[in-house]
């Protein structure tokens, strides 16, 4: 795979907030330079770059004078405002030196939640890169609140890989990668990873940095969804020297999540990632083993118990009778006519609107 990589066109690159900002918590100009230099030769060599950039808050903080990241809401979407503008004008700086025109684009959830503004999103980003031009995403953090919100830039980056959908996505951070046996004297990265399972969710935690949303749990929940949408996803330290271009050379550099086989398509990416679910079904055992085994649709008697308050049309998660969710649809009922039993027919969510996890 990593042989491969060398062959990708189009990339989608996060940066995290501490690998584009200095000791002193301020963008660090020399790096960002290094790491924009890095992206033209790979545009040199034909590629498309989308950046997700993080470090909004991050900027905004020194000019409102919060020494550590604000608590409130209010306060942190006072920073991004001001340390979006920041940061922008510091990308259209540092891309003129290449001579390549940017782009910055702002999304909210919902904006990729709806299915028609999740299409046309995906009709800018690729009509930006028809352009030659590079987006720079962010979440729109001064107006998302939290029921609304991606949360993380980890996920986001994974969401807009799906959404084009690129052949690769790079998490740049500030460490090496995934570790095994983290802060004991056996640590080693794993240079690949070819599934995520529970073993692996355990060893990722969260992260003490206070300038970080994401810890490494952030970053296998994007790998979650960039390898089911087919893409293969590397985390990397962003403050290593040459890294992209050692990665695109196919160097054993950072974490390789390996894809798998099958790209899920469009519609059904769109189903699996990009909902907060509205709520959700456990089902029986048969059910389970007829909806993952069988592919067959779920209908009425294999639901034993309702959660939340969904319409018709909503998507919502289908968990099993320990309430782990296995599977995610797109329902035919209202979550009303299913607990007073008066629903019109007995499939709930048919197949092709349905997606195993
Ligand atoms: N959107 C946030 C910012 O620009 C960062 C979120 C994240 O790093 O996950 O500061």
């Amino acid at each position: 795979m990593r042989k491969r990589l060398s062959q990708v066109s189009r990339i989608v690159i996060k940066l995290g907030t501490s690998v584009i900002t200095n000791l002193s918590k301020r963008p660090d100009l020399p790096h960002m330079t290094h790491l924009i230099r890095q992206m033209s030769d790979l545009r040199a060599l034909g590629k498309e770059v989308i950046i997700v950039s993080s470090g909004a808050v991050g900027a905004g903080r020194g000019v409102l004078g919060f020494e550590k990241k604000p608590k409130t809401l209010a306060g942190l979407q006072a920073c991004a405002a001001v340390g979006q503008s920041r940061l922008m004008a510091i990308y259209e700086k540092l891309f003129s030196i290449y001579d390549i025109n940017i782009a910055q684009v702002l999304l909210t959830h919902d904006d990729l939640e709806d299915h028609n503004r999740n299409l046309n999103a995906r009709s800018t980003l690729i009509s930006l890169l028809e352009h030659r031009i590079v987006p720079i995403i962010n979440e729109n953090d001064t107006v998302s609140v939290e029921e609304l919100k991606f949360g993380d830039n980890d996920r986001l980056s994974a969401l807009v890989a799906a959404l084009l959908p690129s052949d690769l996505l790079i998490l740049l951070t500030t460490v090496d990668g995934l570790m095994k046996n983290f802060g004991t004297p056996e640590q080693e990265i794993i240079s690949t990873v070819n599934e995520i399972d529970d073993a692996l969710r355990l060893q990722a935690s969260g992260t003490s940095n206070d300038a970080a949303v994401g810890g490494m749990k952030t970053k296998i929940l994007a790998g979650e969804i960039a390898t089911r949408s087919g893409i293969p996803m590397i985390i990397a330290n962003g403050r290593k020297k040459d890294v992209l271009v050692s990665l695109m050379e196919g160097e054993e550099v950072g974490t390789l999540f390996e894809p798998d086989d099958s790209m899920l398509p469009g519609r059904k990416r769109w189903i699996a990632f990009f909902h907060h679910t509205k709520g959700s079904l456990v089902v029986d055992e048969g059910a389970k083993t007829a909806l993952i085994k069988k592919g067959k649709s779920l209908l009425f008697p294999g639901v034993k118990a309702v959660h939340g308050a969904f319409d018709k049309g909503d998507v919502v998660s289908i968990n099993d009778t320990s309430n782990r969710e296995f599977a995610r649809g797109i329902i035919e009922v209202s979550s009303r006519e299913l607990i007073s039993n008066e629903i019109p027919e007995s499939e709930v969510i048919h197949r092709n609107n349905m997606v195993i996890l």
